[in-house]
């Protein structure tokens, strides 16, 4: 890239800022780079030494003793009552406060944005000690907070220009601890931090690139306030007498030292420094807000119109900011600040939270678990899965006890109302999940040829390491909301190589690149918008950049979370076109995870019917759609709208409590042929009707062989 170019690019965030933003960081700049001169090149402009005694030219000898003087061509800005020359002490004084300006931010930045980020990601026991430390700097009132540590160094060490810098810079550490922690807390929840973790991102990574960038946005705005503000506290600690120690010139000992001149007519010596005063701190505050609509990527789409956009849109649905939307539901959420660090999750069979050993004893034996290639090795296995959140009323289990079976090619639907299990399971079999998240049971994941890494590995088990080089390589999960997925601070070939370098270190630039080409090119982005950022781009393409970081490395399991939630049926129509041909290209194994019927009938081998978190029918798409056999698949099929439509269904009642679920079928208080025998025992998994189906199973009383003391159908055979 030439220098040009290059200097294009750079400059390419300023031109696309708002007219405002652009004329605030301009005046601010101007303001702020005017003080940086005068402080670098006073000793050179200034006229006089800032501690050298004006003497009367009229009175020698008497003239020893300083006079006051009006501002003339001798003294532009006039002399003190100490016999300085006023415009040398301004001079001065700027550059003492750009020397504590810089000083005191540096050690509030370096303490406080590293702090902040350890204790917001961290969590825990850290975060608590670090929390009650820092509000405890905080609720000291921050001047006279200054006015003890400025003393305390001058005790100590010397007071001086250093003393005063790291007095206003103890002061400030508070403040961006506190930004700083806050910001990490939402950012490390938000959807594209999750994505970076499913796609196999190492810890480091997450906070510095993902993380620490988006935290950072806050810190110019802040670095500016505080400078400004520092600027306040230095005169302040001057006016009272604590900071830079005489003769040395500091605009709010000046102040202080000419406050009885202003009754006697005396303006030019209280006025100088005041004024050198405000246009210092209105020239930092300026820069900071220009700067923050100027570097977040996000903010400046939010200031402009849509066709002011580079690279506007080709195709889907309209180009949308993404907002603060939060990928983990409210359950999911009210345990961020669980003491366990993010994406800790508990992998136990027994222990205080896992199932109380009655509870599981009276567990029902399951089925034999078939997939629709009977015979093929499954490139999924999952057996007696149970995922679940610590809430203060005890464990909530969002699945309970599920097995499944998944052949390469094979594409599996995940159905349920909301809350049934289904995004717990999907997020489960990657064993991503949230703090406080509870994994029990086996995921076995097979083998992917010969090599090591390629072996098979059971996930719930698995180290975090071994998690990592997973996720995104061998296993990827496209999530719902491609709007909020991807960094927006971050452009989309650099999310490429974040996902391919973190398995592929070794590959070069050029090959990340013609990979990332590659895999855009199959779903329909072009290479010239590769570099674009993703609020550059609509939805739809937005969901197909996702599929294609979830593919470009070619894993065996693609798990897809309502791929096409919020996306037109054109869109739609395209995604589901790319999924099948994955399966059939690549022989991908496909979980999709949706609310939509609809969609699971077009792309799916197989349908499994979730509700309270068991799997309550299973089986062939066509043989469970056309003849349902458990009461809540048919109400879910009765609820369905087509064009045949003329009167509305819906399935009365509502889920139960899963923290503390009723004993017996689940469904029970909702089903319309609940019997007596359904609050006794929870059904099992079993072939329904007399002409049984290969790999149909309902857990419904109904059928002969579900009720746990009934023998199996095949056993009474
Ligand atoms: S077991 Fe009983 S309550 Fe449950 S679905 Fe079957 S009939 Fe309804």
């Amino acid at each position: 890239m030439s220098a040009r170019a290059r200097l294009a690019r750079t400059a390419a965030p300023f031109r696309a800022a708002t007219r405002t933003a652009q004329v605030l960081i301009v005046i601010g700049t101007l303001i702020t780079l005017g003080f940086v001169f005068v402080a670098t090149l006073g000793p050179t402009l200034a006229p006089f030494e800032p501690t050298q005694y004006q003497v009367d030219p009229e009175e020698p000898e008497a003239g020893q003793l300083p006079r006051l003087e009006e501002p003339s061509s001798d003294h532009l800005m006039g002399t003190n009552r100490d016999g300085f020359d006023v415009f040398a002490r301004v001079i001065g004084g700027a550059r003492v406060a750009m020397i504590v300006v810089l000083v005191s931010t540096l050690i509030a930045l370096l303490v406080g944005v590293p702090l902040g980020l350890l204790a917001g990601y961290r969590g825990g026991r850290l975060d608590r000690i670090l929390v009650t430390t820092m509000d405890a700097i905080y609720t000291f009132p921050s001047l006279l907070l200054a006015i003890v540590v400025a003393f305390l160094f001058g005790e100590l060490f010397a007071p001086g220009v250093a003393s005063a810098a790291s007095a206003v810079g103890i002061v400030y550490i508070p403040q961006y601890f506190r930004v700083v922690r806050n910001h990490t807390l939402s950012v490390k929840q938000e959807p594209f931090v999750e994505g970076a973790r499913s796609l196999g991102a190492k810890e480091r990574t997450v906070i510095t690139r993902y993380v620490f960038f988006n935290v950072v946005q806050s810190v110019p705005v802040i670095f500016t306030l505080n400078a400004a503000d520092a600027v306040l506290t230095l005169a302040s600690l001057g006016f009272l007498g604590y900071g830079v120690p005489p003769p040395a010139p500091e605009w709010g000992f000046d102040i202080q030292q000419a406050t009885q001149d202003i009754t006697s007519g005396v303006w030019w010596t209280t006025m100088w420094p005041g004024v050198a005063i405000i246009l210092l701190v209105t020239g930092l505050t300026l820069v900071g807000e220009g700067l923050n609509d100027v570097i977040n990527p996000l903010l400046r789409a939010r200031g402009l119109s849509g066709t002011k956009l580079r690279g506007a849109p080709v195709g889907g649905s309209a180009p949308e900011a993404s907002g603060s939307r939060r990928g983990p539901d409210v359950a999911e959420r009210d345990l961020a600040d669980d003491p366990d660090p993010p994406g800790a999750t508990t992998s136990t069979s027994s222990g205080p939270d896992g199932p109380p050993p009655a509870a599981r004893d009276s567990l029902p034996p399951t089925a034999p678990v078939r997939s629709a290639t009977a015979g093929v090795e499954p490139v999924l296995k999952v057996r007696d899965l149970r995922v679940g959140y610590r809430t203060p009323r005890g464990p909530l289990w969002a699945v309970d006890g599920v097995d499944l079976d998944l052949a390469p090619g094979e594409a599996l639907g995940l159905v349920g109302e909301s809350g049934c299990g289904k995004s717990s399971l999907s997020r489960a079999l990657l064993n991503l999940m949230p703090p406080g998240g509870l994994v029990t049971g086996q995921i076995t994941l097979a083998a992917r040829g010969d090599g090591p890494g390629n072996e098979e590995i059971e996930l719930v088990d698995a180290s975090r390491r071994q998690l990592r080089s997973i996720r995104g390589d061998r296993a990827s999960l496209v999530f719902q909301e491609p709007m909020t997925r991807l960094d927006p601070l971050m452009r989309v070939s650099t999310h490429f190589r974040e996902a391919i370098k973190a398995h592929r270190p070794d590959l070069s630039s050029d090959r990340v690149r013609e990979l990332t080409e590659t895999a855009l090119a199959k779903m329909g982005i072009p290479r010239t918008r590769v570099d674009n950022y993703p609020h550059e781009f609509s939805g739809g393409m937005r969901q197909r950049i996702m599929l294609a970081l979830g593919i470009v490395l070619q894993p065996q399991l693609v798990i897809a979370d309502e791929p096409t939630t919020s996306l037109d049926v054109i869109v739609e129509a395209q995604i589901l076109d790319i999924l099948a041909e994955l399966r059939r290209d690549a022989d991908v194994g496909l979980v999709m995870v949706t609310h939509n019927l609809g969609i699971v009938a077009e792309t799916c081998d197989r349908v499994a019917v979730m509700y309270a978190g068991k799997i309550v029918e299973m089986g062939p798409v066509e043989q469970v759609f056309n003849a349902p056999a458990h009461p809540y698949t048919q109400g879910l099929m009765a609820s369905t709208i087509s064009l045949e439509t003329t009167e509305l269904h819906s399935i009365g009642g509502s889920p139960p409590d899963l923290i503390d679920p009723p004993g017996g079928c689940r469904f029970a208080a909702r089903c319309p042929a609940v019997m007596d025998r359904c609050t006794e025992v929870i059904p099992r998994l079993t072939q329904p009707g007399d002409t049984p189906v290969d790999d149909h199973l309902a857990a419904c009383i109904l059928h002969p062989g579900a009720d746990p003391a009934d023998p199996f159908p095949a056993e009474r055979s």
